[in-house]
């Protein structure tokens, strides 16, 4: 594999006269990369200018050393890719379609066969595999698109929103699969996501993406260091009193709201604070915490300022 894995200069990509990605830059080393922005930042435009399914409109693209937009063929050869939304094989079982992707890619019938049925095992498919698409789940469907993503084996994968129409306990195994090919297996991967979570608990390193352009980039850690961590509070007590018991101690209230005789108290916390602050700004305050539980963050919360004040 070579050092840069991924090399994208200056890259612009129009439909039309719409400019979807204008002037992206970034390189990839080998590791698990978070592609973050809302709906429409330009995420998929830039994964499929990756493998030439699109063409640039200026700027240069390199996959594992090839000119992506001269040598599609030979990247996607080389590229795994999980497509966002559904994917429609009249008439073929998850099985045939995992076989058929990897006869697309060349390997010969028996070893196609060989490789859906392990790649669809750790996808997580059962018996389900050999009943007709049409009927399958969203989250069915998203295992097989995995499955067909890994079936010839490649070093690098693009999984676009992979855990997106996925229930709780299929987000988590998906993105434990998504993990286990990062890390054990060894794989380099792109993984693109409107939710900042999804990419904090399988990659080191993100981009952040807004209307076409990049917004910020590097260690994700780092990035969302500075960002307000939220908490949600259930407690007993005098409004006016939590309110200010707590801004004593530096936690902001965002919102409170009435839940029965309970306060719920939305409070984003300093830098070093935790749970046991506000125990003791509640406690202080004439208060009881029933509950204290972690926000899931957005990205407009996280990265709110670098949006222009978050929408
Ligand atoms: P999503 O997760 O919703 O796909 P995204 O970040 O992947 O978001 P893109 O799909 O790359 O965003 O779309 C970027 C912009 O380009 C959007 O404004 C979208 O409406 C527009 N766009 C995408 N595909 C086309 C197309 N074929 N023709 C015209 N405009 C398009």
């Amino acid at each position: 594999m070579p050092d840069k894995v991924v090399e994208i200069q200056d890259l612009t990509v129009k439909y039309g006269t719409f400019t979807a990605v204008k002037g992206v830059s970034f390189s990839l080393g080998q590791g698990a990369f978070g592609l973050l922005g809302r709906n429409g930042a330009g995420k998929t435009t830039i994964l499929r200018a990756l493998l030439g399914l699109v063409p640039p409109d200026g700027g240069s693209l390199r996959v594992l050393g090839m000119d992506a937009a001269r040598r599609p063929a030979s990247v996607r050869a080389r590229v795994g890719y999980l497509p966002e939304g559904q994917v429609a094989f009249p008439g073929m079982t998850g099985f045939q379609a995992v076989v058929y992707a990897g006869r697309l890619s060349g390997l010969p019938r028996r070893i196609a066969r060989r490789r859906a049925h392990e790649m669809l095992y750790f996808a997580g498919l059962g018996e389900a595999r050999y009943r007709p698409m049409e009927g399958y789940s969203t989250g069915m469907v998203q295992r097989v698109k995995l499955a067909m993503a890994l079936v010839h084996d490649p070093p690098l994968l693009f999984l676009d929103e992979p855990t997106n129409g996925l229930d709780p306990a299929g987000r988590k195994q998906m993105l434990e699969r998504v993990r286990e090919l990062a890390g054990r297996r060894g794989k380099t991967l792109v993984l693109s996501s409107h939710i900042l979570s999804d990419v904090e608990e399988v990659c080191d390193e993100a981009l952040l993406l807004h209307e076409g352009r990049v917004l910020k980039s590097g260690v994700l850690a780092e990035l969302t260091a500075a960002a307000p961590r939220v908490r949600e509070v259930l407690a007993a007590g005098e409004r006016e009193r939590l309110e200010a018991s707590l801004g004593e101690r530096g936690i902001s209230v965002i919102r409170v709201d009435r839940a029965g005789p309970f306060l719920k108290i939305r409070v984003g916390l300093p830098p070093g604070a935790g749970g046991r602050e506000i125990f003791g700004a509640v406690a202080a305050g004439g208060g009881v915490v029933r509950s204290l539980v972690e926000v899931r963050r957005s990205l407009e919360e996280v990265f709110g300022e670098a949006v222009g004040g978050g929408a």
